[in-house]
């Protein structure tokens, strides 16, 4: 998404729709002005947030040069009225930032199995299908469809809630020891036989983002889910080379394997 939020400038104004308890991104990867929605007030603290229904957006037409729904459509009951209100709240040229879970990846399956659905409501497993509807409705052209990785941070005992789901342990118990040898098993399976169980889904960019990264990033942290290009761990200099090497996450410090795959290849 930061393709589209370094585009923004003073004055622009960028809707987070579904921003969780501390937003989908931090405010200052932008020069826009942040505007928050949530149906729930996790965090009061939440600078602009506003508390509504996708479905019914508490703001005047043609008033957002940008929207990011990350990980956020599964969720919602109305799908096709969240998609209205964006097409009704963006302004012509605006730019959509779409993530969305894969419901038919091993990862989603787990994620839905380990907290008893996990809130998703809508089960998309077709990208062209889903980014045509997203088209369709927003009024928006697709732009870019780009494969998003699983590192299963969500099964991490530091960001699993507490008491923790007694599942945990069916699934190696949520410890990062577990979660990096899990990535490494995963990749050479995905590498030997062409399966896909370090995928997780997929984002979409809509409107006129002519300036996204085709790069791959494979590389995902264990603790924090971000995910990273090769060269751009090597330019930063946290990648330690090796046969199996590592690297310490840009974003949160923890210490994970690299699994390096040449950024020519997908998985
Ligand atoms: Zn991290």
């Amino acid at each position: 998404m930061q393709e589209i939020l370094s585009t923004l400038q003073v004055g622009h104004r960028v809707l987070d729709l579904g921003s969780g308890p501390a937003g989908s991104f931090p405010a200052n990867h932008t020069k826009a002005t942040v505007i928050r929605i949530d149906s729930e007030l996790h965090n009061p603290d939440l600078p602009n947030l506003a508390i509504a229904d996708a479905a019914a957006l508490p703001f005047p037409a043609a008033c957002f040069e940008a929207a990011i729904a990350n990980h956020t459509l599964e969720h919602f009951a109305n799908l096709e009225g969240a998609l209205a209100e964006l097409k009704r709240v963006l302004k012509p040229n605006a730019m959509l930032y779409v993530a969305v879970p894969d419901a038919s990846t091993l990862t989603d399956r787990i994620y839905r199995w380990l907290s008893k659905g996990g809130g998703h409501l809508n089960p998309f497993d077709d990208a062209e299908r889903f980014s045509e509807l997203v088209a369709m409705k927003t009024g928006r052209p697709h732009a870019m469809t780009r494969l998003l990785y699983s590192s299963f941070s969500f099964l991490n005992r530091c960001n699993s809630p507490v008491p923790r789901p007694r599942r945990l342990w069916l699934v190696g118990g949520g410890y990062e020891w577990s979660l990096k040898l899990t990535q490494v098993f995963f990749h050479a399976v995905d590498r030997t036989f062409g399966t896909r169980l370090r995928v997780y889904g997929w984002a979409f960019y809509f409107g006129p983002v002519n300036n996204v990264d085709r790069l791959p990033l494979p590389n995902m942290c264990v603790r924090c889910g971000s995910a990273h290009a090769t060269s751009y761990l090597r330019q930063l200099a946290v990648a330690k080379p090796g046969l199996i090497g590592s690297f310490r996450c840009p974003q949160c410090g923890a210490k994970n394997l690299g699994l390096w795959i040449s950024e020519q290849e997908s998985i």
